[in-house]
């Protein structure tokens, strides 16, 4: 969660999750309720100040940062409505503040949940959504995806219920833009009744993942890798749901802990400072670590399974490729690595999604391999993600829009057909730019 300073006029600093971000903002605002929000937005717009509403700060990127007034939208949280569906599915309208976890919890109350999250549930859903958060599976769309409804606060304080059937183009933007269309108070999503994974953990060597990824990919609901670099050692994690009467094997409480609190935080903090220390001891690090990676089988919540503890600090850049692209790519970053022993102490991870038609989703028109590199934050990244960067620029790979990377619009124009739409839309709901700040400027451009 971003470290906030106290609020107030012109002097709290607030950070991002990794501390790659800070902002000084002129004001910081907490609107009470939609009234409030207006009238923070309506000022804002007068006095021709930026505005920018920020959730929990896991960016990466300066996506949510502003010199302007900064809202934050605790207040604006928990479910407002349910409404079934004949499919059984239902839509949930909530506040735009409302945390992933909170929402997991309050869906599963009612026998609900998530089609797909992402690995952390930290995040808010309005800063989930407008950068694009997806997690994994080839059927399957990123979050935004899963948006039915948006009420958005325009520049001009208008309050506008957008959906597919009512200003679909502002719909758009609201569902995945960056917070450009607006400040998002509330967003309905349609989500499914409440289901079981079962789940598979399974070490493998790279070069048989890369082999079998198409097939893996294929033949799971939600499959992930992750590979130590300086190895041949990955873990394959397959995901699928599992029929309701099927009986529950869930993990024994030790095993558990053994790979989740020792080998991704506890323990993995302690080589992670050690390779901090002896960035020359990283490949033997990482062998040791890629040895220690096991098996492990069991059926949880949806939740439960998708979402994981992320203790130690790191620095990440993801890129969203062309699905058959994947293999060369890792293939090459495996190269790069070899040949200059970077140190990395840090697991590569592979996810995937399915094509989509969001003007600016990662994934719209390609069925899309997801490849994210990771640093520890004590260790320089730069060289490392630069490197990553080139390999990717190679295959039309697209950035995260709330990771880090160095594109800039005209080449984002060219990765993304829909990119003028966007700018269109921006331009009539927001023509003074009351939305804008430096990295929407960067990704976005110029309004026209
Ligand atoms: C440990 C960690 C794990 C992660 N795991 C994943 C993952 O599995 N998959 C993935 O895709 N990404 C992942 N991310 C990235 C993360 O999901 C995104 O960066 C997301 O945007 C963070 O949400 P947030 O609530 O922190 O929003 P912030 O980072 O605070 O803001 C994101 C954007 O949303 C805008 N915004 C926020 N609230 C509103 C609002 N009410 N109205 C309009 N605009 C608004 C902000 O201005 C900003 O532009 C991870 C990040 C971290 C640090």
């Amino acid at each position: 969660m971003g470290a906030r300073g106290p609020g107030g006029a012109g002097g709290p600093t607030w950070r991002n999750w990794a501390r790659t971000q800070s902002a000084t903002p002129l004001r910081v605002a907490r609107p009470r309720d939609l009234e409030a929000l207006v009238q923070e937005v309506t000022t804002a717009t007068a006095a021709g100040r930026r505005l920018r509403a920020v959730g929990s700060g896991h960016s990466f990127t300066g996506a949510a940062v502003t010199d302007g007034v900064q809202l934050h939208l605790d207040a604006l949280t928990g479910v407002e409505r349910v409404a079934p569906r004949p499919d059984g599915n239902a839509h949930v309208t909530v506040g735009a503040g409302t945390r992933l976890a909170d929402l997991n919890a309050a869906l599963a109350a009612r026998g609900l949940a998530m089609r797909n999250l992402g690995d952390i549930d930290r995040q808010t859903v309005a800063g989930a959504i407008s950068t694009g958060t997806h997690g994994t599976g080839a059927r399957l769309g990123g979050l935004a995806t899963q948006v039915v409804g948006c009420r958005v606060v325009t520049a001009a304080g208008d309050v506008v219920e957008v959906s597919p059937g009512h200003d679909p183009e502002l719909f758009e933007l609201a569902r995945l833009g960056l917070g450009t269309a607006g400040v998002l108070a509330a967003v309905t999503l349609e989500v499914v009744p409440a289901f079981r994974l079962r789940a598979r953990e399974a070490p493998m060597p790279l070069a048989e993942l890369l082999t079998r990824m198409d097939e893996l990919a294929d033949a799971n609901d939600h499959f992930e890798l992750f590979w130590f670099p300086h190895t041949d050692r990955a873990l394959a994690k397959c995901n699928n749901r599992v029929a309701d009467d099927e009986a529950d094997q869930p993990l024994p409480l030790l095993r558990h802990l053994v790979d989740d609190e020792v080998l991704s935080n506890g323990v993995f903090a302690v080589t992670n400072r050690l390779a901090a220390a002896y960035p020359r001891a990283v490949p033997l690090l990482n062998a040791v670590a890629g040895r220690a990676l096991a098996g492990r089988t069991y059926t949880a919540g949806s939740a439960d399974v998708f979402v994981a503890r992320r203790r130690v600090r790191f620095r990440e850049m993801e890129y969203a490729v062309p699905r058959e692209h994947v293999p060369d790519v890792l293939r090459a970053v495996d190269r790069w690595l070899r040949t200059t022993r970077e140190p990395v102490p840090f697991p590569l991870e592979v996810r995937f999604a399915a094509p989509d038609d969001l003007w600016l989703s990662t994934a719209h028109g390609r069925a899309t391999g997801y490849v994210a590199v990771h640093q520890y934050h004590r260790m320089p990244h730069r060289r490392y993600f630069d490197a990553v960067e080139r390999i990717m620029a190679e295959v039309d790979g697209r950035p995260h829009w709330g990771k880090l990377h160095s594109l800039d619009h005209v080449r984002l124009a060219a990765l993304y057909p829909r990119l003028a739409d966007a700018n269109r839309v921006r331009a009539r709901v927001d023509p003074t730019g009351t939305f804008r700040n430096d990295y929407v400027d960067r990704v976005l451009g110029p309004l026209p």
